[in-house]
């Protein structure tokens, strides 16, 4: 596989080396280059009212079609990214086709739509990212309301003090704050109120959990959905892929959901035609056959 990565590229193996870490330093190498050859994109997955099935906003997901070594997925790559130092220059990058992105469509539809983008622990470790959250704002014309930025449970968790803080900064640029995958890790609630968060993005895994016979995990969903309401909280409801996700999540309270019940993640054009459909329309009925 190493032939793959052309004459240029220098990869020393030596035969103790195994296989995992023969194809994690091609990866390496690999994502080294792939801002600069165009090889990372930004997919758009929209996210709905869960009443009334309004688009209220996106979310950014990243994506990587690397001529070496295929589609790689996010989950594998930010990780690497964190590890060999390319994280704050990759969510450079995402935030300000993000923004842009987010601004044309402001100008095309009339319509604000949020923004999410996904922020890994390691970019909440240091100021870099306060300024670079600034100047994609400023760049892109984009108003600090309609970025959202998604924190994990865990990357909260990890410095929580340092955390806080740039939080608190970041917070002051007007922007909002969210954390992703909720149900996770091994925080309460209570415990995530220290960071001025605006919503929560309950995890896929409380669907999976969801059987309509039990009863018992039901009521767990909806009470924290009503412990985030009373905490302030704005709840989102992701990977909703089913008509039974979507039953349930109507008898609850939740107020978005997002998952490919609605739409997967779409490249940019594909992205615009949706939403120019749904606001053309008025509504997402018969775009996707998601009237379930
Ligand atoms: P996430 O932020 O929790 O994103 C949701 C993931 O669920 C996405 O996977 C999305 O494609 C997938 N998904 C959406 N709807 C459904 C559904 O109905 N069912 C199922 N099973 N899955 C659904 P993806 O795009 O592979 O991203 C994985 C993770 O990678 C993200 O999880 C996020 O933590 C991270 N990531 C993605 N883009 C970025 C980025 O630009 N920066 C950083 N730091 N992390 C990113
Ligand atoms: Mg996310
Ligand atoms: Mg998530
Ligand atoms: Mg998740």
């Amino acid at each position: 596989r190493a032939k793959a990565l052309g004459g240029n590229t220098f990869c020393f193996f030596t035969a103790e080396m195994g296989e995992a870490s023969r194809s994690r330093m091609l990866m390496q190498s690999a994502l080294r280059h792939a801002i600069a050859r165009n090889e990372l994109q930004v997919y758009y997955q929209p996210r709905v009212h869960l009443k009334t099935f309004e688009v209220t906003g996106v979310e950014a997901l990243l994506r990587w079609a690397s001529p070496e070594l295929g589609p790689v997925s996010p989950s594998e790559f930010i990780p690497l990214a964190e590890e060999i130092g390319l994280i704050d220059e990759i969510g450079d990058w995402v935030l300000r086709q993000a923004t842009m992105q987010a601004q044309q469509w402001n100008v095309l539809f009339d319509k604000p739509l949020k923004i999410s983008v996904n922020l890994s622990a390691r970019q909440i470790r240091t100021r870099k990212l306060l300024a670079s959250v600034a100047a994609a704002l400023q760049d892109s014309g984009l108003p600090a309301q309609q970025l959202e930025l998604e924190l994990t449970e865990s990357a909260l968790m990890e410095d929580a003090d340092v955390a806080a803080e740039l939080l608190a900064a970041l917070k002051a640029l007007g922007l909002r704050l969210s954390v992703d995958d909720f149900g996770t890790g091994y925080s309460s609630l209570a415990y995530l109120c220290r960071f001025p968060l605006d919503s929560l993005k309950l995890d896929r895994s409380f669907l999976l959990q969801v059987q309509p016979d039990d009863i018992g995990r039901w009521k767990l969903a909806e009470a924290v959905i009503n412990l985030a309401h009373t905490l302030g909280l704005s709840v989102v409801a992701e990977g909703v892929e089913s008509a039974e996700h979507l039953a349930f999540l109507r008898t609850t309270s939740c107020d978005e959901i997002q998952g490919t019940c609605i739409s997967e993640p779409l490249p940019r054009h594909l992205a615009e035609k949706l939403l120019q459909g749904v606001f053309a329309s008025g509504s997402l009925s018969g775009i996707s056959g998601t009237t379930r």
